[in-house]
């Protein structure tokens, strides 16, 4: 009855005293985990997400009645906490490892790329840029801290260490691929712990790599954990945008479109811009500087639906700046194609800041952007290969990791009593990923329960 009457709704829904709720803001891989964890840890949970599903950059559509990411998405070897996530959920056998390729787009041609052997063969390079380039590489999955690398940014230390022409022909351009203009400003540490990982995923002698895939997408893994969330009985608010964020005498106010509610505790799971937007009339000044200095890039996915093959490998650098996208994934590359009822899919992926005109552009206007480059790589390619197109956009989807990040990362306890946060830019030195969003997740929800009051004696 309430329902109809908004200020007795208001009445109603402005306090929750319950000092054992935590409402989780963001219903993306970090927030799931994070409230898996607290339901775990004696918490009542309510979930609040923006969009109308939960799974954030996990989001999935379809593509020939099968599941696929929107955004291009595999596991390493070395994410083990992504697959003992997996594992308590059941879900560890539909993880399959898969033999993975890779090649770059160089000086107009493309070529293998990421064994011994493709090194050999690669031409833009001479003999010394080879023998600089593997030296590097092996250095660096050598060293095991990123301390000797935190205050330096990549472009410096390959420019020193490999040289000029390494970096130009191929660390530069995958450094753009991901950063744009700001590649500059990326810490070694970030590409340290980059090549470190990719080495380790790589069997004896960096011969082979194999990359994980769930069979019907990552979006199970997402779907599974939040039915289970709802079966602990976690109140999922979809499609409810937290507006604004403050502490108050009743708790922490979260203002969405269905009114305001209290809580003891919050964990916002949202970008530091994000957290800025909602919340900056309450962050202390010294908080609010420290969240605006983690920026981070925005993502744009063209995905084609082909009918045949493009090119020979899963993963691709267009290491050529007049390109206007930097990486083609050819996710049946490494799953078969049958899955898609046939369908060869394909992620253009690129990278910008809001500032790029294709940020803004229409689907179509990028759509046109990316298409007369295609024949480029592959000459025999014809748009009649298009059966479908689709364009995902997500913003600050790739923190930017810039030097001494260590020093600048704000802890997960805010300054505001109850209000916690954990996103993407929380992690480091790895690159984002959901193998590390579970890891900050477990990490931030035994924050929440260490700093639960003792219950009060007699209850
Ligand atoms: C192009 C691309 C490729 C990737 N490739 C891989 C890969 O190959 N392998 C891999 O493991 N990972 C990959 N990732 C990274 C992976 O998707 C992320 O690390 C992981 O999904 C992050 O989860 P999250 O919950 O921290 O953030 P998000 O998924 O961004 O979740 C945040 C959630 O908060 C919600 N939200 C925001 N503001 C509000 C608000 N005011 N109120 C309520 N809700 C709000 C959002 O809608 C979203 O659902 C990729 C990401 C991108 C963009």
């Amino acid at each position: 009855m309430y329902r109809n009457n908004p200020s007795a709704w208001y009445f109603c829904e402005v306090r929750n005293e319950d000092p054992n709720t935590v409402a989780v803001v963001g219903a993306g891989l970090t927030g799931l985990v994070a409230a898996w964890r607290l339901v775990h840890q004696g918490w009542r949970v309510e979930v609040f997400e923006r969009y109308p599903q939960a799974g954030g950059l996990v989001a999935t559509f379809r593509v020939g009645g099968e599941e696929l990411e929107c955004f291009y998405h595999h596991l390493f070897t070395t994410d083990r906490e992504y697959v003992a996530l997996a594992q308590e959920l059941g879900l560890a056998e539909h993880i399959r490892w898969l033999p993975s390729t890779m090649g770059i787009f160089s000086a107009g041609k493309l070529f293998p790329f990421g064994t011994p052997a493709s090194l050999l063969r690669f031409s833009p390079f001479s003999p010394l840029d080879k023998l600089r380039f593997a030296l590097s590489v092996l250095y660096l999955t050598r060293v095991r801290k990123p301390d000797r690398f935190s205050g330096v940014t990549a472009w410096e230390w390959i420019r020193r260490y490999a040289g000029r022409r390494v970096l130009e022909l191929v660390w530069g351009p995958l450094l753009a691929q991901k950063f744009a203009e700001r590649q500059g400003d990326v810490s070694m540490a970030w590409l340290w712990k980059k090549v470190q990982l990719r080495g380790q995923s790589r069997g004896a002698g960096g011969l082979r790599e194999a990359l994980g895939y769930m069979d019907g997408s990552f979006g199970r893994l997402v779907r599974t954990l939040a039915a289970r969330l709802q079966e602990r009985g976690v109140t999922f608010h979809l499609a409810q945008p937290v507006l604004t964020l403050r502490p108050t005498e009743a708790g922490l106010e979260l203002r969405t479109r269905q009114g305001l509610r209290h809580f003891s505790r919050v964990l916002f799971t949202a970008s530091p811009r994000e957290l800025l937007q909602v919340a900056r009339d309450s962050l202390p000044q010294g908080y609010q500087q420290q969240l605006a200095r983690l920026e981070a890039a925005h993502a744009l996915c063209l995905v084609l639906e082909l009918d045949r093959p493009f090119l020979p490998f899963y993963w691709t650098n267009v290491a050529d700046d007049s390109f206007p996208f930097g990486g083609v994934i050819e996710h049946t590359n490494l799953v078969a194609a049958e899955r898609y009822g046939g369908c060869h899919v394909v992620y253009l992926s690129k990278y910008l800041f809001a500032n790029h005109p294709l940020w803004q552009a229409s689907k179509r206007e990028v759509f046109e952007t990316f298409l007369p480059h295609l024949p480029r790589l592959n000459p025999g390619f014809s748009p009649d290969w298009i059966l479908a197109w689709h364009l995902f956009k997500a913003a600050d989807a790739q923190p930017l990791v810039t030097c001494h990040y260590e020093r600048q990362l704000p802890p997960m306890v805010t300054p505001i009593r109850g209000l916690y946060h954990c996103s993407m830019a929380h992690i480091y030195p790895e690159d984002r990923g959901q193998n590390y969003a579970v890891r900050e997740a477990n990490r931030v929800a035994a924050l929440i329960s260490q700093q639960r009051p003792e219950p009060a004696r007699g209850r």
